[in-house]
């Protein structure tokens, strides 16, 4: 039925889904309204490259539903992205909108290519023409777009810009984590891994864990797992190691976040940072450490390694990082408290949230602001989620989870079905 999606990461999404549906016994005839996505569009988008030749990349754009307002979720650009792939992350979207009480239903997209390959000027070429194409889909009451893995603010901006073009005049709000001085929120690029390590302290507090005394391992070194890493060590957290996709770098010892960046800044990479060893990214997950971070892509804990991570804390700062199977194991490991993906990584699109009311009525606000409405939207739902878990016996997967789509399901049902 839905064959176009076919693609691990949507069976995936979809296992959960139906999980949740059974828990909050959602009668068979809204199921798969709740489930399926509303609208998708496919479109090729032809790039000439540097060296003269024209090369055609696929571009998707997945909206799952439409019933709480326009739809909100990040452009992926990443060899792997597949329309199933942006489906399932759209879907997720839907429910982490649900529980942090934005008005907005999920989207996502993508285009299969890899930018470490491309020239800035076949980037810029790229990203303009997707842009074009997918024009009569997005909008600021429509679908905002926003960065992801692979993407960055030159990118929003080039989004922002295109779409502006044609339209006739600025149109900020119709992307969100663009630059600050084109209409950008301040902390918007912060807010993901700062989110991620406000709730590692929330979860620590739960678990009597001290900062000082804990350590923490960060598989994924982009924008969010950058800033999760520097956000934890700011609290005291001893940082042992973090990966790109290259691999990662560990120290026992614990790794100095500020000279690391400082080393980043020179080297453009993490790689032979003094002090640290090399080690591969599947090792990289069995440290043991006191707050296991995956901040890449999905399905890196999976059946075979679930058994074999050494954590307390599992802070899923990736979309879907951990696959149903490897689920039922962690369950079995009530020794580990699992902050899930749609509750850990929230602190991104919350604060998006605030950049697109902060465009569409043209008045800034502070960074202090920001963050203060930030954490106490974290708060309510790290507290909503945790009360539940804690009052049904439910995984902090499932009551987030259910949470999510249980105010999808009323949206969908208050409005009726239409005609
Ligand atoms: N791509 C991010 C996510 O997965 C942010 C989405 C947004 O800000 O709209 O949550």
């Amino acid at each position: 039925m839905m064959d176009v999606y076919k693609n691990p990461t949507f069976d995936m999404a979809c296992e959960q889904f139906d999980l949740v549906a059974d828990l909050l016994q959602l009668p068979q005839s809204e199921r798969e309204r709740v489930k399926r996505p509303k609208r998708s569009l496919v479109v090729s988008i032809p790039v000439r490259m540097d060296d003269g030749q024209v090369k055609v990349f696929s571009g998707y754009r997945v909206q799952h539903h439409l019933s709480l307002g326009p739809t909100k979720g990040g452009m992926r650009f990443h060899p792997d992205v597949t329309l199933g792939e942006v489906a399932a992350l759209a879907m997720w979207m839907s429910w982490k909108c649900a529980l942090t009480g934005l008005p907005y239903g999920g989207a996502k997209g993508g285009v299969a290519c890899d930018p470490r390959t491309l020239s800035a000027g076949e980037l810029e070429r790229l990203t303009r023409r997707f842009t074009q194409e997918i024009i009569p889909f997005i909008g600021p009451q429509i679908d905002i777009p926003a960065p992801d893995v692979g993407t960055n603010e030159q990118t929003m901006a080039w989004m922002m810009d295109t779409y502006s073009n044609d339209i006739g005049h600025s149109v900020p709000g119709v992307v969100t984590g663009k630059p600050v001085n084109l209409g950008g929120s301040l902390g918007r690029r912060e807010a993901t891994g700062r989110g991620v390590a406000f709730l590692v302290s929330r979860a620590m507090d739960v678990m009597g864990i001290e900062a000082s005394k804990s350590t923490a391992v960060v598989q994924g070194f982009g924008n969010v797992g950058c800033v999760a890493a520097q956000s934890m060590a700011k609290q005291g957290i001893k940082i042992l190691a973090v990966s790109d996709v290259d691999g990662g770098i560990f120290n026992p010892n614990g790794i100095d976040m500020t000279a690391l960046d400082q080393h980043m800044i020179t080297h453009r990479s993490i790689h032979g940072f003094p002090g640290t060893t090399s080690i591969n990214n599947a090792d990289l997950l069995l440290i043991p450490c006191d707050i296991l971070v995956p901040a890449a892509l999905e399905r890196q804990i999976t059946g075979e390694n679930a058994a074999r991570i050494q954590c307390r804390i599992l802070a899923e700062a990736a979309n879907g990082p951990t696959t149903p199977d490897a689920d039922v194991i962690i369950n079995q490991r009530p020794e580990i408290f699992l902050i899930p993906d749609i509750l850990c990584n929230a602190g991104g699109v919350v604060v998006s949230y605030f950049e697109w009311v902060q465009d569409l009525q043209s008045f800034f606000w502070s960074e202090a602001e920001v963050m203060d409405k930030l954490y106490r939207i974290l708060e309510t739902a790290f507290s909503q989620t945790f009360n539940m878990a804690k009052q049904q016996k439910l995984t902090m997967r499932m009551a987030a989870l259910s949470l999510g789509v249980k105010r999808v399901a009323d949206a969908k049902r208050m409005r009726g079905l239409f005609p």
